[in-house]
């Protein structure tokens, strides 16, 4: 099945680092946990996972920068090496070729609401959630969570993580 092709542009404050999603999100994570209220600033980080491949970069390069993260495994935040906001992250598990893009850094972020709430354990109080939307404690099964398409897309990119690792 042909999925979807889109068009969405994002980037940081100065325009220096601008990028396009040739696809849309496998899933969009709205984060409680309590790393992404620091590292935001705010109450929740809101992530959409896009494979790296359809992020195509149209600006420089963001520098990636290690951070720590919940699991212990760390995360690079990919910042725009002059104004400094970040637009992505890499996670430990798929490392570079998956994005979690800032939904925020979009031009219209309002395309990709959360598909999914993690790390609710440390919601903060005033945070009211849609009831429709999954929530989860903690972390979650993906197999229960993600959609088919979603699912087949991580499958496939698994593939190519493991014929990477076979040849190294
Ligand atoms: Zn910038
Ligand atoms: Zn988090």
């Amino acid at each position: 099945m042909e999925e979807q092709l889109i068009a969405v542009e994002g980037g940081c404050d100065c325009k220096a680092v601008r990028y396009r999603l040739l696809k849309s999100p496998m899933i969009v994570h709205c984060c409680h946990c309590r790393w992404c209220q620091r590292e935001s600033g705010s109450a929740f980080a809101l992530n959409a996972m896009v494979e790296s491949e359809y992020v195509e970069d149209l600006g420089i390069a963001p520098e990636l920068i290690d951070t720590p993260s919940a699991s212990g495994a760390g995360q690079q935040i990919a910042r725009c090496p002059y104004c400094k906001i970040a637009v992505w992250s890499h996670y430990a598990g798929a490392g570079s070729f998956i994005k979690f893009i800032r939904v925020g850094s979009l031009d219209q972020p309002d395309y990709f609401p959360p598909d999914v709430h993690i790390f609710t354990a440390s919601k903060q109080p005033w945070v009211r959630l849609d009831a429709d939307t999954p929530q989860f404690a903690e972390y979650y099964d993906r197999e229960k969570v993600w959609s088919e398409e979603s699912l087949q897309r991580r499958a496939r990119l698994q593939e190519k993580i493991d014929t990477l690792n076979e040849t190294v």
